[in-house]
């Protein structure tokens, strides 16, 4: 029997509990650690992925390796950065035997990507660290890599306004950004105890397909998001003064507002993406 049919699922908190006993670690709730273990949320996570053999997948901090493992017995082929430097030498030792799975030490957030995974597509599987989820899925949809789809665990509050609709409190700047880049979907509710230890917070695993062409057509994508980001920066305010007090050229804006059929009255919060698309690209026309 190869190795790798002998080694025991790591999401369980009989083996979870083992591995961190064995290693004397301590776990870091600054690096947000919270580890799996519960096999069906792995499993659950490898089925949003559709994983499928030779897949490629970029892996965000592998903790001790439990979804590293799911995702390689389904066969993908795994790229996971792991920021705490303790972990490279315990996953070489609990993912022995699979030789499918390539840890690089570092900082998602730092690390090339491009470098790492090349230029050919791949999935994005991970259960994130709540910390930094926000600026994780932002460097990953702005910088345009080859990315099918993102398939993460986050606190169920972020999944919320990832998904959230114009017009309700969690629609904002993320769920623009999120929805423009992507078609994103809840698939799994997923508790506390299902960690180690168990965060304060519900999570859940939300399915991102990447789409070919953004959601909207704008002439500037940077105009598009500096739209975007005023609009929501000063919620409380009119939308003409939020893009005003967002920096804006003032004297622009009534006109593009008009340009675009948007009612200055209105809330940055109202506004659909084909509505943000219409009035960035009024603002892309006029002299910058
Ligand atoms: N994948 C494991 C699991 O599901 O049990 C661990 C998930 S735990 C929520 C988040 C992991 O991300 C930890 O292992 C933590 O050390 C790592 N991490 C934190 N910040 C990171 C960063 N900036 N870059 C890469 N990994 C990071």
């Amino acid at each position: 029997m190869s190795e790798k049919a002998t080694q025991p699922k790591i999401a369980s908190r009989e083996v979870t509990t083992h591995i961190l006993k064995a290693f004397g670690l301590r776990m870091s709730k600054k690096l947000g650690q919270n580890f799996l273990i519960d096999a069906g949320i792995v499993q659950g996570i490898v089925d949003a992925a559709q994983i499928e053999p030779g897949d490629r997948v970029l892996e965000i901090g592998p903790g001790i390796g439990t979804l590293t493992q799911g995702l390689a017995e389904a066969g993908a082929d795994v790229t996971a950065v792991e920021l705490d430097k303790k972990l490279p030498a315990v996953l070489a030792e609990t993912l022995k035997g699979y030789d499918n799975v390539r840890i690089v030490p570092g900082d998602i957030l730092k690390v090339n990507i491009p470098e790492i995974m090349g230029d050919a597509p791949f999935k994005v599987a991970a259960n994130l660290p709540y910390y930094i989820t926000t600026p994780i899925l932002m460097a990953l949809l702005e910088r345009h890599l080859p990315i099918t789809h993102m398939v993460t665990m986050v606190q169920k509050e972020v999944a919320l306004r990832m998904v959230a609709q114009p017009g309700g409190k969690d629609y904002g700047a993320l769920s623009v950004a999120v929805q423009y880049y992507t078609e994103p979907e809840i698939v799994l509710d997923v508790p506390p105890r299902s960690f180690i230890p168990a965060p304060e917070v519900d999570s859940v695993v939300i399915a991102c397909k990447v789409r070919e062409t953004p959601a909207v057509t704008v002439q500037s994508e940077k105009m598009f998001f500096r739209v975007v980001k005023a609009a929501f920066g000063q919620r409380r305010k009119t939308l003409a003064n939020a893009l005003k007090g967002g920096g804006l050229p003032k004297e622009q804006v009534r006109d593009a507002m008009e340009q675009a059929g948007i009612d200055p009255t209105r809330r940055g919060e109202t506004l659909s993406l084909a509505e943000f698309a219409k009035l960035a690209d009024a603002f892309s026309a006029m002299p910058q």
